[in-house]
């Protein structure tokens, strides 16, 4: 069983910040589809159109019969541990720094056999020679691959136990491909909302050791402030992302310190372009949709960067919540959409500037939210609780795209069967 992590010590501040190393990353471009499926916790594999035959490692035509016609298919990943390996020593600086560290050979039930790291919580394979004195059913280790993506952001194959146990998230090899909230500090931008005080609460119950709240306007007094600021994790901090001395201050404060900025601040006016004269409100929602995510990059990125190997609660992640709007542009909340889909752009600009540090950034795409801005649309609607969960649960599973609400599932596959259809339809 995994033992539960236990809250690190405090750091030694006169001690070096040691720096990250990431793990091999080299792919080739086919392989890249299994990492496009492991950002979004789906393991998959290429699956021929012709013959049936399911393929790994990933190749631009079929092993059994030559066809190029292949497919990304999801997995189910169940499968027989064959056999295991304990790394004691590596050329690898990432591993040397990890080691020991296992390994496994595990035959999918679907066919390929593939090489996995191997979580703690499973048992070992009874050697050859001991097989036959063992009952049928502890002859087979059964295990359950799944995909992530490791610190270099690429994808990698994990055994898990075939039954989930109480510590599973704690064990060390998993915490090095994903940003568990347990025992770290996290920034949440804007305290003011629903959706931020969802966040705040999910993150407190997941474990998180100290979580600073946004608050641009602390002599406002605000409906459910209090609830968040009665708890013992919480603190608020004065932020305002629109002003850019606003966001050096508090970046002097706590920056050094903190391994998760969440980024939800937000303004959503529900214009198009005809619907209002002047540029007023599309100014203001950039201010915060665009402007607010550059100044608070600018400011709190190098820090988290630099705090990328810190550790077990190292620096891990950045969480922007972006809209399903920013794929496509929803005309009745046209400007709303237009920010959305800048802060998108900058976002993937923000993911390639952090991966070589090793830090994830999380983008989170949600249909539209049960807020006081989507009154007027029908359900279904996206509840703030769900949507705090959602992100929870990416950062468990070092998931990097993720699409909260049934709305947005339903626009993200349209997007990817056709833009210009989704397009026409929005504006009808
Ligand atoms: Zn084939």
């Amino acid at each position: 069983m995994t033992m539960p992590l236990m809250k690190p010590r405090r750091k030694n501040p006169v001690l070096r910040t040691r720096q990250m190393n990431l793990p091999p990353f080299a792919r080739g471009r086919t392989a890249l589809g299994m990492t496009a499926a492991a950002a979004e916790g789906v393991f998959a594999l290429q699956v021929c159109q012709r013959c049936h035959a399911v393929q790994y490692p990933p190749r631009d035509a079929c092993h059994a019969c030559l066809s190029p016609d292949l497919h990304w298919t999801p997995q189910d990943g169940a499968g027989e541990l064959l056999s295991e390996t304990v790394l004691h020593h590596s050329n690898d600086p990432f591993y040397r720094e990890r080691l020991p560290w296992r390994l496994g050979l595990v035959r999918l039930d679907a066919g390929p056999t593939v090489i996995v790291h191997l979580h703690g919580d499973v048992p070992s394979p009874a050697p050859f020679h001991a097989l036959h004195a063992l009952p049928p059913e502890r002859r087979q280790v059964r295990v359950h691959v799944g995909a992530r993506l490791d610190r270099a952001g690429a994808a990698v194959l994990i055994g898990f136990p075939a039954e989930e146990s109480e510590h599973m998230a704690d064990d060390k090899m998993l915490r090095e491909m994903t940003s568990d909230p347990k025992f770290r500090k996290i920034l949440v931008t804007d305290g003011k909302t629903e959706v931020g005080q969802a966040l705040v609460q999910a993150f407190v119950k997941a474990g998180a050791e100290i979580v600073w709240v946004g608050h641009a306007e602390p002599w406002k007094k605000l409906p459910g402030l209090d609830d968040i600021t009665a708890l013992p994790q919480v603190t608020l901090v004065p932020l305002d992302l629109t002003n850019g001395r606003s966001v050096t201050e508090l970046a002097g404060e706590i920056g050094g310190k903190v391994d998760i900025v969440v980024n939800n601040a937000e303004v959503h006016r529900t214009y198009g372009i005809a619907a209002r004269r002047g540029t007023d409100v599309a100014k203001a929602e950039m201010d915060i949709n665009y402007f607010g995510l550059l100044r608070l990059a600018q400011e709190f990125g190098p820090a988290l960067k630099a705090r990328s190997a810190d550790g077990t609660t190292h620096a891990a992640a950045w969480v922007n919540l972006l809209s399903i709007y920013a794929l496509s542009n929803y005309p009745p909340h046209g400007t709303f959409s237009a920010s959305k889909a800048a802060a998108h752009s900058l976002a993937q600009c923000l993911r390639a500037e952090m991966r070589p540090s090793g830090i994830r950034v999380i983008n989170v795409f949600p249909g539209p939210i049960e807020d006081e801005w989507n009154q007027n649309l029908p359900p279904p609607k996206v509840l703030p609780a769900t949507l705090a969960s959602a992100i929870v649960r990416a950062l468990k599973q070092g998931i990097e795209d993720v699409y909260p609400g049934d709305v947005a599932q339903e626009w993200v596959e349209r997007w990817r069967e056709n833009p210009k259809v989704l397009e026409r339809e929005l504006a009808g």
